[in-house]
Parts: C-alpha cells; structure tokens; sequence
C-alpha cells in the first residue's frame, strides 16, 4: 500500500485535488504501482497563490509551533518507514541499501531542520559608534518552488522542504515524473497527516516541461530551488536572468577519481565501485572519470575489472543482488548510444560489460579513454568507470580541473600528497583515500531566510546639526 490519499492528486491548500493522471511504474518488472496528477499552469497558479495566502500567518507562529508541525510529520513518514523503504526500491530501482540511506536522511535533515527552527537566528554586532544598537537577523525568504530530481526523490525534496518550512517559508513542491510517489505523494500525506496549515505545504505533480516549467516561469515565487540537470539548469539561469528571479540550482558534473602511484590499490578499487556504481552510479556526485598515473594504471584497471565482474545485477528487492536497472529507457539509451558507444567507437576498450537487458545495463569499466571522448567529458550517470592514464600528478591535477563537477577523490599513501592534491582540485567537495562518503552535508544546507541587518539609534540626539 502506498501513497493512497494522495494517488493521482494534487495537494492545494489543504486539499488533495484530482486532474489527470499518467502511470507511475516499478523500475525493475515495469509494473504499474501507482498515479501521479498532472498540474496544468493554472493548477501551479492556485499552488503558488495559495502558498502565498498562508505564508504571513505560518512565519508568525513561534519557532517551537512551527518545529512541532515538523515533528509530526516526521513521525508520519518513520511510521511508515517500512513501506517507504520497499517503495523506494520499486520506483527508484535501487537496493535496499540505497533505499535506507535516502530515507534515514530525508528523516535526519527534518531532526536538524526542527531543532535549527529553535536555536539562534541572528546577532547582535558591535555598535557602529556609540548610542547605536545593530543586529541582524534571519528573515524567511516568503514562497519557495521546489524541484526536484528522481535519484533521492524522498532526500532532496527533503533537502529543501524541512529548513525551508522550519524557518517560515512555504512550499511548493513539483517532484520528478519518474518518483512523484516517495518524491511528493507521500509528503503530501504527511503534511496533511501533520495537520499543517492550508497552503503551508503544497503538491504539484506533472512533467518537466509542463508543471515543471510553469513552477520555474512563475512570477510569484520568491525563490526556486532547483536540483537536477546541467541542461535545464541552464535554461533555468538564462530565463531568471530576464528579470533577476531568486533562484539556487544544484546541478551535476563530471567528478574525477585520481589514482596517485602510490595509492593503495585494493582500497582504491573497493572505493572506485561506491564512487561509480553505487545506485548504478546515477548520483550526482558519482565519479565519473578515473585518472590514474601511468605505473599503476594497469594493476588498478585489472582489480577493478575483476570485481565489478562479479557484481550481481538484478531486481533490487532481492537480497542477492548488487545493482538494480537504470531509471528509464531513455537514460539506458543516453548512457550506452551517447557514452560508451561513441567512447568505444575513439578507442576505449570494454574490459567488462558494456551490454543491456530492458534497464539493466551490466557494470562497464571503459580502459584507453582519453579527454576527446564522451566517456571523460560528460556526466556519466550510469553504471561506467571510465580509465584514463596520465603520467603525472601535474597532468591529472590538470585534467581534472577545466570541468564543472561537484565531488573528487585522491588516493595516495601519503596522506600529506593527497591532501595537497586535493587542495588544488576545483570542486565543492574532496576526499582522500575515500569515496563519497557522507560527511553532514545536511547541516550545512542553507536556512532558507535571508539576512536582515537592522541598525537602531538608542539616543535621540546623535543628528546632524543640519537636521536639528
Ligand atoms: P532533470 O533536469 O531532467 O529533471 C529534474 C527536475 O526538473 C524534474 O522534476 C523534472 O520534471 C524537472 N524539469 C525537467 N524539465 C524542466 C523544465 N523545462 N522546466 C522546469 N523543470 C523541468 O534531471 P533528472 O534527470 O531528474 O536528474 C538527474 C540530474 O540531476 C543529474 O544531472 C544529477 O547530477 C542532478 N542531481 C544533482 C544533485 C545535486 O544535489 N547537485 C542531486 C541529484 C541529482
């Protein structure tokens, strides 16, 4: 049972509306598991303005009411937490492991987010000169619109959703067409279950190029916040531009793996398939280009080639599998005709996978490939290590950066080399002898509020005598 109040409806101020639906489909067997609504413009209008309506009487409740509101609903979703982890598998595709590590921090983000809606939001300043009094302070930005991709559906709506509503703002939020269940659905039970406001939280299925569209062009937002492609990002940016809307984007990138020849190979390879193939690498921050130096290149691509071929492909609800299918038929089709395909055709050479069944694209490890091919320049977002040799750390250092990315690994023995290596890689996140591993990034996720600097004049005589 899933997501049954709001199956195939949207959720405007309060209520759960229908419109018209298209199937929600498990990834592994292609079954239908469900509906999602498909908000039209006006659908998102009514949203935005009912998110509008309610936000002055939501950002005047005190901090604690409102942390309450968000301890209810994440009492709803760990009430469910079975249910959320097996629907995550089906509509996402990925194993078990995934599925608690999405939902553990989409429930984790809502702990922080209703303890940070308690605790400090502003200071007090030195006085500019004496008799003046200057503080700032946290100012809930207004109307958020949030979108959202379809990786960690449950995660990054949470990502923005729990600090956005903790600090005052209202939400209206157009999750990804492949999850609208676990993405929205279900949050749109949980807030209801919650007993928020009317208009505090708000659901707006659709597509991308509908409702996604029509949330990201409205006029009544104060900010949009937006996570998924580089493509639509961009378009995002040039359209904001127009009339400099408030928005904040995470996009994705082609993060780097470097090999130094010193690394110790056998963690690095263990390392290498969670930064590449874990969620069948479709993560933002997988890493999608491994460069390695020359005198270890070839030890390092057979340990790796022999352990992802002996990686288990399959539905992911089985305990004995190790990588579910792709998202979709068209990101099967980008991964293998646009990537590794063209990659091959320059030279790369397949050393293990490189074939499909349905969605399930078998774990590829690409050798001989070099920066002209779309195997190095691109996002990869599959189940593909990519390995080019370089023949110095000048050289990799050098090809690493000049690409937007997110996330990069170094691996040496030297923990000083790695981290000096490290230091010159431009991305927003590095680590040494490490994959990915998951450092807090949630408390380090903005509060959604702007500053608010509020000078006050504590005598009445400090004017200009001009003025007097
Ligand atoms: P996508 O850009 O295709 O879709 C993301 C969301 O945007 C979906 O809800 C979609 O319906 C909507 N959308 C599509 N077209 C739109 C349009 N014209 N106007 C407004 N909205 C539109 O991305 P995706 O395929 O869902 O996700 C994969 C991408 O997301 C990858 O590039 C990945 O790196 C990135 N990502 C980034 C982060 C991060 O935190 N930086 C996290 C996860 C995923």
């Amino acid at each position: 049972m899933t997501a049954s109040l709001a199956s195939g409806k949207l959720y405007i101020d309060g209520a759960f509306t229908p419109a018209t639906t298209a199937p929600v489909h498990e990834k592994a067997t292609g079954e239908q598991i469900g509906e999602y609504a498909q908000a039209t413009p006006a659908d998102v209008d009514r949203a935005v303005a009912a998110a509008r309506a309610a936000q002055p009487g939501w950002a005047a409740l005190g901090a604690p009411e409102r942390a309450a509101y968000l301890d209810r609903f994440a009492a709803h979703l760990r009430g469910r937490y079975d249910e959320l982890i097996d629907l995550s598998m089906r509509e996402t595709g990925g194993v078990r492991a995934k599925a608690e590590d999405e939902v553990s921090a989409g429930l984790r983000q809502l702990a922080i987010s209703s303890v940070q809606a308690t605790q400090s939001a502003g200071d007090i300043l030195q006085p500019y000169k004496a008799g003046k009094l200057s503080l700032s302070r946290a100012v809930p930005l207004g109307v958020i619109g949030v979108i959202t991709p379809w990786n960690y559906p449950l995660n990054l709506a949470m990502r923005a959703v729990a600090p956005g509503l903790a600090f005052g703002n209202t939400i209206v939020l157009k999750p990804a067409e492949l999850t609208p269940i676990l993405g929205g659905q279900i949050l749109a039970e949980a807030a209801h279950h919650a007993g928020f406001p009317p208009g505090v939280f708000n659901l707006v299925t659709g597509d991308g190029p509908e409702a996604g569209h029509a949330l990201a062009e409205h006029r009544g937002l104060d900010l949009l916040d937006f996570t998924g492609s580089r493509e639509v990002g961009l378009a995002i940016a040039a359209s904001a531009a127009t009339d400099l809307r408030q928005i904040r984007l995470e996009l994705g990138g082609s993060n780097a793996f470097v090999v130094l020849d010193d690394a110790d190979l056998d963690l690095a390879a263990s390392c290498a398939l969670i930064a590449s193939l874990e969620f069948q690498g479709q993560t933002c921050i997988s890493a999608s280009r491994h460069i390695v130096l020359r005198s270890v290149a070839d030890r390092y691509a057979e340990t790796v080639t022999q352990r992802v071929a002996a990686l288990r492909v399959g539905d992911p609800v089985r305990e004995d599998v190790d990588l579910g299918p792709l998202i979709s038929a068209t990101q099967r089709d980008r991964v293998h005709q646009t990537i590794v395909q063209p990659s091959i055709a320059k030279g790369a050479k397949v050393t293990t996978g490189g074939t499909y069944e349905g969605l399930f694209y078998r774990p590829t490890v690409l050798t001989g490939v070099t920066p002209d091919m779309p195997a190095f320049t691109e996002e990869i977002f599959g189940p593909v290590i990519p390995i080019t040799v370089v023949d110095s750390e000048e050289e990799a250092v050098a090809l690493v950066n000049g690409y937007p990315m997110l996330m990069n690994s170094v691996f040496s023995a030297d923990l000083i080399r790695g981290m000096t290596v490290a230091e010159r890689l431009q991305a927003g996140e590095v680590h040494v002898n490490d994959a990915h591993a998951r450092h807090g990034a949630e408390n380090q996720m903005p509060g959604f509020t702007r500053r608010q600097w509020i000078g006050v004049q504590r005598t009445p005589l400090d004017v200009p005598s001009w003025t007097r």
